[in-house]
């Protein structure tokens, strides 16, 4: 199991960690498999979309915020509900196949970590599965 170490700067961001994860799947020396990235938070998540274009990930941002506003009549006093209810509509973990010992990503693809409660340092844990 390795770790990947994120710092974000805002209350709600993104930050795409592919290349990390690519990096992770390289030091495994899996060939053929499944990497498993986790996030080990409450009030962040991961997902995968597209990296060409960060409208898109702006517009998921913006969307998340119709949905979950930041003010609201929430029960859970910490005064981060809004981040919670995001964080498990994106969901706390993705599953991606390895293939010749790279991510086998779309071309469209990246792994974003979705930060709701920030700025924090978070960690994101990886887990590699299969065959040299
Ligand atoms: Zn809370």
């Amino acid at each position: 199991m390795e770790s990947i170490e994120i710092s974000t700067r805002s209350r709600a961001e993104v930050v795409e960690i592919t290349s990390q994860v690519q990096e992770a799947v390289a030091r495994s020396e899996v060939a053929r498999g499944v990497v498993f990235v986790f996030s080990a938070h409450t009030t962040a998540g991961l997902t995968v979309n597209e990296h060409a274009d960060p409208d898109v990930m702006a517009d998921v941002l913006s969307v998340l915020e119709k949905l979950a506003p930041a003010q609201g009549a929430y029960a859970h006093m910490e005064g981060n509900s809004d981040a919670h209810v995001k964080a498990s509509l994106v969901g706390n973990s993705v599953s991606l196949p390895v293939e010749e010992g790279r991510l086998a990503l779309g071309s469209w693809q990246g792994v974003f970590f979705c930060e709701f409660d920030g700025p924090r340092r978070r960690r994101a844990l990886v887990q590699v599965l299969g065959a040299r």
